[in-house]
């Protein structure tokens, strides 16, 4: 990753000298389970629909700023009023959107990594400081005591469930505790929550706890990282701010179009959802089988999202041959703190899937010989 010239770090607003362009570390493979995207084609007849949403879009005139239409459907599916949603462009707009309006130097977020690295990245942007209670370093479980007297300090919290990259969800219970805990705002960040089992999302506790922020997108279950949507839902007083704070024109009329036949056809997305869990579950146990076998200190941990978190010697060695001899790519997240020699392998298809156990195998196997 390039670091800012020397020029540039005296230029840029000095909180910010530290920055670098991300670098998701991409090459072209045959087969990308890196990015935890829906890797299934978008269900028959929805593609059609989008197709059709987008030629009809006129281009000549700004978007609705707060996308009502799809404001409105989104209601409708989740039986709340318009008023608790607001839509971005991408969850990640409005993860920043949330630093930026309730941030800022002399707040703190409370985090419990290892999670999303974005969170510390907007934080630092709005020069929030991060408070850390880290998961157990073996179950990546969460502390709930500790959590829970630290929430009870924070301006702010963002948990994450399922969470991204260890694929636990945060118990309702505990997130009420939370909620209750917090002077200030609470986001639970759901962006892999249609994979999760039913009863786990949080959007349940919206109604008693008025600093609970839920955050979903569709770039995950829906199978549309391409178009960036993504939508919070909280008290109407909090939704006023996101809405006031947001760059007016941020999600444009295609993104809104695209949106908009996607959430009417979600019901269409349910085999493909039900088929990525089935597909977790079976590569959770062929992989665990795998790295019992041929590596004690190795380990794969249960996931309600659509990847799995695993850890096997010389993880960026494996990582990279998978890449090289197999044409196959998997997130390498051995150099983040609290997350040595594991990767992260995004549940693809059936056929995905199996190149990647026949390729695992085979690595594992070499590596075990060697
Ligand atoms: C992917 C992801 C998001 C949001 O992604 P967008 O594409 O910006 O909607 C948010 N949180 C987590 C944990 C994610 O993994």
């Amino acid at each position: 990753m390039a670091e800012l010239s020397e020029r540039m770090r005296a230029l840029v607003q000095p909180h910010l000298a530290g920055i670098e362009p991300y670098d998701p570390n991409f090459t072209p493979t045959d087969i990308n389970l890196s990015a935890n995207e829906n890797t299934c084609p978008l269900p028959e007849g929805v593609r059609a629909a989008v197709d059709a949403a987008l030629a009809a879009t006129p281009l000549n005139r700004y978007p609705d700023p707060l996308s009502n239409d799809l404001r409105d459907e989104l209601a409708a599916w989740h039986g709340v009023p318009r008023e608790t949603i607001c839509v971005g462009n991408g969850g990640d707009e409005l993860l920043y959107n949330f630093l930026l309006a309730f941030g800022g130097p002399g707040r703190t977020l409370l985090t419990c990594p290892p999670d999303f690295s974005e969170y510390a990245f907007f934080a630092s942007l709005a020069q929030t400081e991060v408070e850390r209670v880290w998961r157990d370093e073996r179950t990546y479980g969460l502390k709930r005591d500790e959590l829970v007297a630290a929430a009870a300090h924070a301006d702010l919290v963002i948990l994450t469930s399922p969470n991204n990259p260890t694929g636990d969800v945060v118990p309702l219970d505990l997130a009420r505790e939370v909620c209750a805990a917090c002077p200030g705002l609470v986001v639970i960040d759901e962006a892999y929550g249609e994979f999760a089992d039913e009863g786990t999302s949080a959007a349940v506790l919206l109604e008693e706890c008025d600093n609970l922020i839920v955050l979903h997108t569709l770039s995950k279950a829906f199978g549309a990282a391409g178009i960036r949507c993504g939508y919070v839902m909280a008290a109407p007083d909090v939704i006023d701010v996101f809405a006031a704070i947001r760059q007016i024109y941020s999600v444009n009329v295609l993104t809104q179009s695209a949106a908009l036949a996607a959430v009417r056809a979600r019901d269409a997305f349910a085999p493909v959802i039900a088929q990525i869990r089935s597909e977790r579950e079976r590569l959770f146990a062929a992989l665990s089988q795998l790295v019992q076998a041929t590596a004690p200190e190795g380990a794969v941990w249960e996931s309600q999202g659509n990847f799995l978190l695993v850890r096997v010697p010389h993880a960026s060695e494996v990582r990279q041959r998978l890449r090289d001899d197999f044409s196959i790519l998997v997130r390498d997240f051995s150099y983040a703190p609290g997350l040595a020699d594991c990767l992260r392998i995004t549940v693809g298809t059936p056929e995905e899937n199996d190149r990647l156990l026949e390729a695992f195998q085979a690595l594992l196997n070499k590596t075990l010989s060697a």
